[in-house]
């Protein structure tokens, strides 16, 4: 008999390890926060468990990984939804992310981790605000996360009047606000925390930032992260200013490299994708929020290449099996083809391929020997599931993140019965929701949604 801490059991066992199917009747044994053995079950009395999951109604796979992320974005859902991203991004968040206090900063960001935690993301990638805060709150939940502080030296909010003046003294500021979290947080949490330079876009960063926070990235020890060639505007002020490409920009000042999460690539031509491929960086790809935006990239182009690419969520939606569905649907209409991307694919992309753009696809990812136990469990037993057959398309074309009922970080039980374990969730929704009569006006005054009419107490 072989002593382990816990023992999770699987009707259907998705490991998303290199050519291994779905297990029938599988099972997960864990020690030490790491996997003993993810595969069929073994004989009664093979394991001592100290506790064990039944896995009757029970897919099992591996905890969604969530390679680009914003977990305190939620403040904008709704208000921006139906805008062009132009309008959404530079004329209504720019401006109304910098009268956000941190203490806002740090409630959303706990809103958001239980809404990522709940719905089967077990790792992040995070770049925004406010991120000690975050950090605090990742390491109570029990998520894992990479973490970035958001530098840039613009003034965010005047970039809608196309004022994109470099300031140095507002990227001194910021970048070294990154260094010190990173210096804090990076291999904290038993290692569950770490850092990354979170250079915020190719147009709100000047070259000279760039170069700094690659050297200091590279001093550190740590990896870069980035939103590229995500809007027309951003593509336009780079062609203007420096005669090429976003991301043959980013090549030139020596920032590209396998180290670097490159989030979005939308509007990248050939040069920029070229220099990507070349340079070994990472590509987020996040497909809840380009259809939102009209235009969705080339993603078929991008595997073609060998660039290392996974799957996100971005900002306001956390829904992972969602976005394996838009991502999907997205592919069959681009290519005229039903059987342009696999729901096998779209779970590797959402697992193991956004491990390996993160650089952690030898430590989480698929459910294999010596791999850290994060998983998550299905339950299999609902009606929009029936007959659950046990094949990729029942999971990815049919499941819902309502459907993960637990979720396992370390080997740690996070997520039980749907709920988060160690989150107050209702405190937090509480809390949030005094506060929305403040957001809705400052909001509304910037051009989002107004939702009432003449007599609303907050939109006049
Ligand atoms: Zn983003």
């Amino acid at each position: 008999m072989i002593e382990i801490d816990l023992l999770v059991r699987a009707e259907f066992l998705y490991p998303v390890s290199p050519g291994l199917p779905v297990i029938p009747n599988g099972e997960v044994a864990i020690a030490g926060g790491r996997i003993l053995h993810a595969g069929p079950r073994q004989p009664e009395g093979h394991w001592a468990p100290a506790r064990t999951i039944n896995g009757s109604g029970r897919a099992v796979l591996p905890g969604f990984v969530n390679c680009h992320s914003h977990a305190a974005s939620l403040v904008f859902r709704s208000q921006t939804d139906d805008h062009a991203a132009k309008a959404a991004l530079l004329e209504v968040a720019f401006r109304m992310e910098k009268d956000i206090t941190e203490d806002e900063w740090a409630l959303l960001a706990e809103a958001g981790c239980a809404d990522m935690l709940q719905s089967g993301i077990t790792t992040i990638n995070d770049i925004w605000y406010a991120p000690h805060r975050l950090a605090d709150t990742v390491e109570a939940c029990g998520l894992r996360a990479q973490i970035a502080h958001k530098v840039f030296d613009v003034r965010l909010h005047e970039l809608w009047r196309g004022d994109y003046t470099h300031h140095p003294d507002i990227g001194e500021e910021r970048l070294s606000d990154g260094i010190a979290f990173a210096e804090r947080w990076h291999g904290a949490a038993d290692g569950r925390i770490t850092a990354r330079i979170g250079t915020h876009a190719t147009d709100t960063c000047s070259a000279e930032l760039l170069r700094t926070a690659r050297a200091e990235a590279d001093r550190l020890g740590i990896g870069m992260h980035i939103h590229a060639a995500q809007s027309v505007a951003e593509v336009e002020q780079i062609r203007a200013a420096h005669g090429c490409g976003p991301l043959e920009f980013l090549r030139d000042v020596g920032m590209l490299g396998p180290d670097v999460v490159l989030a979005h690539l939308v509007f990248a031509g050939t040069g920029d994708l070229d220099a990507v491929e070349e340079s070994g960086a990472a590509y987020a790809h996040c497909p809840t929020i380009y259809p939102r935006r009209g235009r969705y990239p080339p993603l078929e182009d991008i595997m073609a290449r060998g660039i290392p690419t996974g799957f996100a969520t971005d900002w306001m939606l956390n829904d992972p099996f969602e976005g394996m569905r838009n991502a999907l649907n997205a592919m069959r209409l681009r290519l005229g083809s039903p059987t342009a991307l696999s729901c096998a694919k779209a779970l590797e992309l959402h697992t193991i391929g956004a491990a390996r753009v993160m650089g952690l696809q030898d430590e989480i990812g698929s459910l294999e020997q010596g791999k850290k136990a994060d998983l998550i469990m299905v339950d299999i037993d609902r009606p929009h599931l029936q007959p659950y057959y046990g094949d990729y398309a029942a999971l990815v074309y049919y499941a819902r993140a309502s459907d993960v009922v637990t979720s396992i970080v370390d080997g740690a039980v996070v997520v039980e019965n749907g709920r988060p374990t160690r989150l107050d969730r209702e405190q937090t929704m509480a809390r949030i929701r005094e506060k929305v009569p403040g957001w809705r006006g400052k909001l509304a005054a910037l051009g989002s949604r107004a939702v009432f009419g003449p007599g609303c107490p907050c939109c006049g």
